[in-house]
């Protein structure tokens, strides 16, 4: 079970619920989860605002910390098989990171919410306003949308409508989605 960043809406699934409490949706599986991200929202290090750490709380209560013992915390890069690697693509969040699949000569990035909307692949330096460090995520999102259009990636959000699936190309200051499907 891969978790690219701890963000609520990327962390539903870990569990359900089962009684009065939570517990992991596939027990049998190892949770990857970036340590950065599980240090940036463990309650216990106040990280947020005031006004976030509630929601915060529910969401590390219901979603991280019943699968922590099942969890791998991993730092900077960890390959899952001869296919799979994660990366760290820090910016989104501290742990923010990507899925690359690599096929024979097919390539494929998983980005997480690298972008959330086709807009920030015209015009990069925008970040959603979910983005913890403004600076990074605009660099980091630059550096991964280049690496995918100079080597013919194909590029997936989680976020962008369909199935998301895209090439991209260089264009002007940012990138151009030459093919969709
Ligand atoms: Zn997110």
């Amino acid at each position: 079970m891969v978790n690219t960043h701890v963000h609520y809406d990327h962390v539903g699934w870990n569990t359900r619920r089962d009684g009065d409490g939570w517990v992991p949706t596939f027990p049998n599986a190892q949770y990857l989860i970036p340590r950065a991200d599980k240090e940036y929202f463990d309650p216990r290090n106040h990280s947020l605002a005031p006004e976030r750490r509630e929601g915060n709380r529910l969401m590390y209560a219901d979603s991280i910390a019943p699968v922590l013992s099942r969890a791998t915390l991993w730092e900077a890069s960890h390959r899952i098989d001869a296919n799979l690697t994660l990366e760290s693509a820090p910016g989104h969040t501290p742990g923010s990171s990507l899925l690359r699949l690599q096929s024979g000569t097919d390539r494929a990035v998983f980005v997480g919410d690298l972008v959330h909307s086709p807009v920030q692949m015209v015009a990069p330096e925008h970040n959603s306003c979910f983005c913890e460090d403004p600076a990074d995520a605009v660099a980091t999102r630059r550096r991964v949308l280049g690496r995918a259009a100079d080597l013919g990636e194909l590029v997936i959000p989680a976020h962008f409508a369909g199935s998301g699936v895209m090439e991209a190309s260089r264009y002007g200051e940012g990138f151009a989605v030459t093919r969709r499907s």
